[in-house]
């Protein structure tokens, strides 16, 4: 009999199950595919205040996601990293004053924030190192930070684990139903094809773009809040251009667009907004939103992208709050939340809308809401613990100490280890003196040694997982490579 059953593995079912399961609830979690499959895995990868958001006077939410920021940052120093964003101003978009007070603002929400304050500067486009055309002359900078969103919800997960949750992946909640004094739940494994049944005192809805369907098809309850379905699209091209520093570029439709520096290699360009009415699992791009991404970059950039510069794209479907607004990119990325009880007993509280900037904010509020049915609960504490791998004070020197300690790894492996894993790449290279010692090599710079750590410790069953959640190698594989994976995989899981 568990405490809570947490129905979803993307960011904020991993964080509640973490919160939850640190204040002594006995939790389990179920996600129906892998870890992070769906949205938590398809976002800008931006751990941001919202800059736009103050444009729809959503400053609460503002708020609480730079101090979030903040927050995050100090939480898991390998996952998340500051990030200098470059904005070309244009007069006829927004006035010059109106970008000044937005940034102002964004600067001291959060009085307590560690990175550097926004400041205007001169784009110099006949110096042939700045990558911005001369069709604007002058800027902004601001900070924000960058995440690896699908090893955040990992994080959670093991860390979950840690605590003593159990972490049920390619488990699907079918059905749940209160009887007597627990909710049993109907969960079929996926790889087995059997279905089994868990007992809870209480559930947590955190299904995403699923969370209406949870509602209505597998408790059979009703809700008043439903979410809306917001399709949003990414392209990642060859690197664009030399430099650590993104880009928000406004574009004529008022609408924005990121260009983000990705993996050393790549340049990241996104987002639309587009209404979603299909399978949440079944999302593509468009051929639209493909030319208006590029058009948008094209409009501001010396190097011009055609679609022969995309190497790869991905689209997810945000679960935004349901509101009134009809225009997609205005839809709040704000929380709500809706408990169902039987007489005081028995909760499900389900979870509208929120951002993966705010997942333990968002973890932490909904504890909140439960606590009067679980009065054994302790306080909140997730604030100031770390996330698995993230005890580290200062990254860049760190890594530097871990090269000396690893001085046989090649640069390019240790630094995507150091980033992936911090302080667990101890674990990931337990035993290893030689380069030898990591078995099979893959491709790019994914050994056997790693791909075994991944099946062992991060749920990681399928190449799949592997290559485009738990890495981004994918990126890097050509299809001998993912065939040589896949083999391997194969008969490694035959063995155990
Ligand atoms: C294009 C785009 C860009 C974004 N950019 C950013 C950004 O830069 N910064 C930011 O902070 N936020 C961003 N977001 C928002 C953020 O990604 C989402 O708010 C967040 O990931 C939602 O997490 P979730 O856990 O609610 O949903 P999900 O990650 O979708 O997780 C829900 C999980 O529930 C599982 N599930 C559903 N039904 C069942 C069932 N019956 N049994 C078991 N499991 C089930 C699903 O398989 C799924 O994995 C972006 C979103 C999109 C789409």
């Amino acid at each position: 009999m568990y405490d809570l059953l947490v129905i979803g593995g993307g960011v904020n079912g991993a964080g509640i199950a973490v919160d939850a399961a640190g204040r002594g609830l006995s939790v389990a979690l179920c996600e129906q595919d892998d870890l992070a499959s769906h949205t938590s895995s398809w976002s800008s990868k931006l751990i941001h205040g919202g800059l736009r958001y103050l444009e729809y006077y959503e400053f609460r939410l503002v708020r609480e996601a730079l101090i979030e920021r903040e927050v995050l940052l100090h939480k898991a120093p390998h996952l998340i990293h500051p990030l200098r964003i470059v904005m070309p101003h244009n007069q006829h978009l927004r006035p010059r004053w109106m970008i000044r007070m937005g940034l102002f603002l964004y600067d001291h929400l959060n009085l307590r924030q560690s990175l550097p304050k926004s400041k205007a500067i001169k784009i110099r486009a006949k110096d042939p190192a700045e990558p911005l055309n001369p069709s604007t002359t002058k800027g902004y900078v601001y900070s924000d930070a960058t995440v690896d969103d699908s090893r955040l919800v990992v994080a959670n997960a093991l860390h979950a684990q840690e605590l003593g949750a159990d972490i049920f992946t390619r488990h699907i909640v079918q059905s749940a139903e209160r009887q007597g004094d627990h909710w049993q739940v109907t969960v079929l494994d996926k790889n087995t094809q059997q279905t089994k049944t868990l007992q809870a005192k209480g559930l947590v809805n955190a299904a995403g773009p699923w969370v209406d369907t949870v509602i209505s098809q597998r408790l059979q309850l009703t809700s008043k809040h439903h979410v809306r379905l917001v399709k949003g699209s990414h392209l990642v091209t060859k690197k664009l251009y030399e430099g650590d520093q993104a880009y928000i570029l406004q574009n004529e439709d008022h609408r924005i667009v990121f260009v983000i520096p990705y993996r050393n290699d790549f340049t990241l360009i996104g987002t639309t907004d587009v209404a979603y009415a299909g399978d949440p699992a079944q999302v593509n791009i468009n051929p639209t939103e493909q030319k208006y991404l590029l058009d948008v970059v094209n409009q501001y950039f010396k190097k011009q992208l055609s679609d022969a510069d995309i190497v790869w794209t991905y689209s997810g479907v945000r679960p935004l709050k349901s509101d009134e607004n009809a225009d997609a990119s205005k839809v709040t990325r704000d929380y709500t939340f809706e408990i169902n009880d039987q007489s005081g007993k028995l909760p499900v509280i389900s979870i509208f809308g929120g951002k993966i900037t705010t997942y333990r904010r968002l973890s932490e509020h909904a504890l909140q809401k439960l606590s009067p049915y679980f009065p054994q609960m302790a306080k909140p504490w997730t604030a100031k613990a770390k996330l698995p791998g993230g005890e580290i004070k200062d990254f860049a020197k760190w890594v530097t100490d871990t090269q000396a300690r690893y001085p046989w790894l090649p640069s390019p492996l240790l630094h995507r280890l150091c980033l992936a894993y911090g302080t667990r790449i101890d674990l990931v290279l337990d035993q290893t003196h030689a380069i030898g010692d990591l078995g099979e090599f893959f491709g790019d710079t994914l050994y056997e040694r790693e791909v075994r750590y991944l099946m062992q410790h991060e749920w990681a069953q399928t190449p799949q997982d592997i290559l485009w959640r738990r890495t981004k190698q994918g990126l890097y594989f050509s299809p001998e490579a993912v065939a040589k994976l896949t083999a391997w995989m194969h008969n490694n899981k035959k063995m155990s």
